[in-house]
């Protein structure tokens, strides 16, 4: 027997050819194959007379084909003509470069053909028109035409229509087993049609409006088993309870406060007192905290870790890459080592303790005052300090979460930029210690509604707004030939003592290509326009260690300019650089883009990002336009996702997405329609058997289709 799970080559007619093309397009089993949903539809069932066609409109005529040539012209242009009647007129078709077509084009042949109506020398005619041959089902009805055809995403000898041909016959075999997973219950209340109608639909369509809730039931399903998931894990995190429980420790808060150099914000306050109340509850944490670039989650997040401490516990925060954790250490040295914690820092290639001077030997170490306080340890005594409890807030990279590192206490994590982290490692940092409350932070901050779908397991703290006596960040679209009055203004503000930063374009995924571009680019500066001043490089490709004398050197002035590849992407904090350079900003994403220029405006100067782009493509013109006239992160994120997709934004599977074949996210009606009812059956996860199995046996990633 046939069923959903049989290999393709089962179906009548699927030999090893074709089966290497169905492979191609990752149609592996029938199961594939039933849901591979369409990429569009073109509406055949809606056709004229021939004699009523409209110039210049877009119409679908049925007839016979005739007069059908295939010819070379001279010019290489290979071209098939022919004409088709119907019995009220004639109209002519010509095809281009597609001589393939010759053998499907037969003259005497019943075709209906679709395109726009053009004039040519007198004659109405269609160019390249879409169509299809008319050829009856066993059954007698048509599956291709005179009516609403689906259109697959095609491979190399694979049409649409053979692909049409063989879902046929698999849906005929397999649509029995298509089982209903949601609950009838739910199918009612919410007014969908049933699964296999609508399959069905979604591959024939029986009218646009059956067509429009086949896909309402589907992506309803989808982005309700989504959140049903995640809801689902959020409660067994919360069922292993926590590992340490804590209070508010008024005192040492008050302490932390009164020493900051600023008042927190509104929404820093809220924040704070969300996730204060979280960590004092009896469920473990699992909370995201979303706010625009510079919005001030550092600070949120370190007030978090004062509690922690203060209630004798150990806490950690974990950055992606080692230049944004040795910045963190530094900076919540700062804040933290009055309170008379002790910080560490553990990376891959560095280990540095503060507030122990006692321990370990001084060395030579970045700014003066923190020499004094900040030491290097061998890494065998680093993990005897933290497991011992001598160290109170441990920062670091992933190395946070390598198998050696045990703590005594670890109540809590931070994780700083999470979507770059993927969600097993997540999960694999919450399993060390016990089970400690997570503080996820994100940079690319999305809409409520859309942040609580792709993060269903998590709650959310928002800081809408950015703290008083921000300026924006002028931001401005330099066309090629006024290159050199960029340099110009770069110079004065070099002049003027600032500093500046040029990031040069991805290429194509090449590390190697993005490399040369950027040492080119510094060649051409110090050499050419900037040869005045001290042009620093910084890339992928550098030793940590070299990384580190770059940064170092250009936070402490010693370089006036930092040329770089995209690895200045987040978080450094140079407040004294004033302008940000974009090297082919078009091949950017508008999150990435402004990640970027989030790196200047972070002083009290009035700062600037130039957009540099030698794309001629009207699109890319619009979308940095666009670019330049908001600095809102939220709404920049959130066109991103619309452009570009989920997978592109936040870099793809590794970020725990989900895969949606059907809904989109940024339907945000039906996002919070099936938000609510999976909130609703989460407690009735029981009446839905084949669902609820899925679910519990999924781990971290669940196939929404099979
Ligand atoms: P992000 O949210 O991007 O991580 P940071 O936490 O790095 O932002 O904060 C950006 C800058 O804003 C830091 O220099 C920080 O000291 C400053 N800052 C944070 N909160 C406030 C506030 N309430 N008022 C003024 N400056 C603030
Ligand atoms: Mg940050």
């Amino acid at each position: 027997m046939i069923t959903l799970k049989s290999p393709v080559s089962e179906l009548y007619g699927v030999g090893p050819k074709l089966k290497a093309k169905l492979d191609r397009l990752m149609l592996s089993t029938v199961g594939d194959l039933v849901f591979y949903f369409p990429r569009r539809y073109e509406d055949y069932s809606q056709t004229v007379p021939v004699r009523d066609l409209v110039v210049g409109s877009r119409q679908t005529v049925r007839g016979t084909l005739w007069q059908v040539k295939a010819t070379d012209s001279r010019r290489g242009l290979k071209m098939i003509q022919a004409s088709l009647i119907d019995g009220t007129g004639v109209v002519r078709l010509t095809w281009f470069n597609q001589m393939y077509l010759k053998d499907q084009l037969l003259e005497g042949a019943e075709i209906v053909v679709s395109g726009e109506v053009q004039l040519y020398r007198g004659y109405t005619s269609f160019s390249n028109p879409s169509f299809e041959v008319l050829e009856k089902a066993p059954d007698g009805s048509s599956l291709h035409v005179g009516r609403i055809v689906p259109i697959y995403a095609e491979t190399e000898g694979l049409t649409s229509k053979w692909l049409r041909q063989k879902i046929r016959t698999a849906l005929d075999l397999v649509k029995p087993q298509l089982v209903e997973r949601l609950p009838s219950a739910l199918v009612v209340a919410e007014q969908l049609v049933g699964m296999q109608a609508a399959i069905e639909e979604l591959h024939f369509p029986s009218s646009n409006d059956n067509l429009k809730r086949a896909k309402e039931r589907v992506g309803f399903e989808e982005l309700f088993i989504w959140q049903l998931k995640s809801l689902w894990q959020r409660q067994q995190w919360e069922l292993k309870g926590k590992a340490f429980g804590q209070r508010i420790q008024t005192g040492k808060l008050s302490e932390f406060k009164s020493q900051l150099p600023f008042e927190l914000t509104q929404g820093q306050r809220v924040a704070v007192r969300e996730i204060l109340q979280a960590i004092c509850a009896d469920a473990p944490m699992a909370r995201l905290l979303e706010g625009d670039v510079g919005s001030g989650k550092t600070v949120v997040a370190a007030t978090a870790l004062v509690n922690t401490v203060a209630n004798g516990h150990q806490a950690a925060l974990m950055a992606p890459t080692e230049i944004l954790a040795e910045q963190h250490f530094r900076g919540l040295n700062k804040l933290l080592l009055p309170l008379k914690f002790k910080i560490g820092l553990i990376t891959g290639t560095k280990n540095l303790v503060a507030g122990l001077p006692e321990t370990g030997v001084q060395l030579g170490l970045l700014e003066k005052s923190e020499e004094e306080t900040c030491v290097r340890v061998p890494r065998t005594q680093m993990l005897e300090l933290i497991k011992t409890h001598q160290i109170d807030v441990l920062i670091g990279t992933h190395a946070l979460i390598g198998g050696e590192v045990k703590f005594d206490s670890l109540a809590l994590v931070v994780i700083d930029e999470q979507h770059r982290f993927g969600v097993m490692q997540r999960t694999e940092l919450t399993q060390k210690g016990g089970n400690p409350d997570v503080l996820v932070m994100t940079a690319t901050p999305i809409p409520r509604t859309l942040a609580l779908a792709l993060y269903g397991d998590l709650d959310l703290s928002i800081l809408e707004e950015m703290p008083a006596g921000r300026k924006p960040i002028v931001t401005k679209i330099v066309p090629e030939p006024k290159r050199a009055s960029a340099y110009t203004f770069v110079i004065q503000q070099l002049q003027e003592g600032h500093q500046t930063f040029v990031v040069c374009p991805l290429i194509d995924e090449s590390e190697t290509l993005e490399v040369k571009a950027a040492t080119e680019t510094f060649a051409f500066l110090q050499n050419g326009p900037l040869r005045e001043w001290k042009v620093g490089l910084l890339h992928g490709r550098l030793k940590t260690r070299e990384k580190d004398g770059v940064i170092e050197a250009f936070r402490r002035h010693e370089l006036d300019v930092l040329v770089s590849t995209s690895v200045v992407e987040v978080g450094v904090d140079i407040p004294n650089a004033t302008v940000m350079m974009i090297e082919g900003a078009d091949r950017f994403g508008l999150s990435q883009l402004h990640q970027f220029r989030g790196r200047v405006g972070r002083g009290q100067a009035q700062s600037y990002c130039f957009l540099l782009s030698e794309s001629e493509n009207p699109e890319s013109a619009e979308r940095l336009t666009a670019f330049a006239r908001t600095q809102n992160g939220f709404e920049l994120a959130e066109a991103d996702l619309k452009l570009r997709g989920p997978g592109e934004v936040f870099g793809a599977r590794q970020s725990g997405m989900p895969d949606l074949k059907m809904a989109s996210l940024l339907d945000v009606r039906l996002l919070k329609r099936t938000r609510t009812a999976a909130l609703a059956w989460l407690p009735r996860l029981a009446e839905m058997p084949v669902l609820g199995r899925q679910i519990v046996a999924a781990g971290s990633e669940l196939m929404l289709w099979h």
